[in-house]
């Protein structure tokens, strides 16, 4: 790849772009969240309106919990389901910081992506960029250009602009949010957009299966450092026994995040493909973004996940605690 290639765009220079009417794929990173979807649509129906037709793209299928997003506007967004008149699509991906990030879907598109907005302050860039990190989501970047090009978008984008600035911010709470993150939902909101609805769809509701992963996750708690270092693992054989699959642990890193004293959270789950996949949470100014880079990760500084192999997921464990350990 050509690194040094790619360029840092101003947000006119990415209006100017994407006001070419072109047929256009948005990608979006796996296991998609709340911004990943919420931007990607918001851009969808943005460029829909200036007259681009536009396929939502992800190696993961949208979890049910985030259907409300896309209900309506696709039926999947896997790559099976890319309706033809897309050979030669612009690409662009959304919330995506890193080629890992596209998992499979970047040895097919990787090299023909021609912009990326994201706001991840790690990563790695692989085509030019609009990147916002004092964003509190991609949502935000989004809304800006939106904006920017004074083009008139239905009330479906604030919708999908609020869930995915919500998403990001645990519903406000994170240390991401700043004055632009509240003046940007308080854009939104005045759009007669259902909020509470949208935050009771987001954080209020959990489906049986990830509660019994929480449960099972509680049950693996460990502490190191005095407590100030939390760790749960999920081997991939207990998401088989449970029956729940990978989307219904995205909720176990809280579970280790939430007890008291703790400053650094952590998540292991054991994948399909036998590599474990790490997330990483701090409650302090610890910059969590720095430990997963050290494995070919990113994020942010109070959230980051990386991929890593190890022959088992206690040597995951092993490896993750010493970095964390050198740096506490
Ligand atoms: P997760 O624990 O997977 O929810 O990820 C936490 C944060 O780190 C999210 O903002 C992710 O987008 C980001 N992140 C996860 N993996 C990577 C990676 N390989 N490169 C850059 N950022 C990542
Ligand atoms: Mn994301
Ligand atoms: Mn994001």
């Amino acid at each position: 790849m050509k690194t040094a290639d790619f360029r840092a765009l101003t947000p006119e220079e990415v209006v100017a772009r994407l006001k070419e009417p072109a047929p256009t794929l948005i990608c979006f990173h796996t296991r998609p969240d709340g911004d990943a979807v919420g931007s990607a649509f918001a851009l969808s129906l943005w460029l829909g309106a200036m007259g681009s037709s536009c396929y939502c793209v992800s190696a993961d299928e949208v979890p049910q919990y985030l259907g409300f997003l896309s209900a309506g506007l696709q039926e999947s967004v896997l790559p099976e389901s890319i309706p033809t008149g897309f050979e030669n699509a612009r690409i662009v991906t959304v919330d995506t910081a890193s080629p890992a990030q596209m998992g499979s879907l970047f040895e097919r598109f990787g090299e023909r992506v021609c912009l990326m907005i994201d706001h991840h302050g790690m990563g790695t860039p692989y085509a030019d960029h609009l990147i916002v990190p004092q964003a509190a989501a991609c949502g935000e970047v989004i809304f800006d250009l939106i904006a920017a090009s004074g083009v008139d978008v239905p009330v479906r984008v604030s919708e999908l602009l609020y869930a995915a600035i919500s998403s990001d911010t645990g519903c406000f709470r994170y240390s991401n949010v700043n004055e632009n993150t509240h003046l940007h939902a308080a854009a939104l909101v005045a759009q007669g957009i259902d909020t509470a609805e949208i935050n009771r769809r987001l954080f209020e509701t959990r489906s049986y299966q990830s509660l019994k992963a929480e449960k099972a996750g509680f049950e693996r708690l460990r502490f190191f450092e005095d407590g100030k270092i939390a760790i749960i693992t999920f081997p991939y054989a207990l998401q088989r026994e449970l029956d729940v699959r990978e989307e219904h642990l995205g909720t176990l890193i809280d579970v280790a995040r939430c007890v008291a004293g703790v400053e650094v959270a952590v998540a292991i789950r054991g994948t399909a493909k036998g590599d474990f996949r790490v997330s990483l949470r701090s409650n302090v100014n610890f910059d969590v973004a720095a430990v997963a880079a050290r494995f070919g990760g990113g994020g942010h500084v109070r959230a980051a996940g990386v991929t890593v192999s190890a022959d088992s997921i206690e040597q995951a464990q092993d490896k993750i605690l010493a970095a964390l350990q050198e740096v506490l």
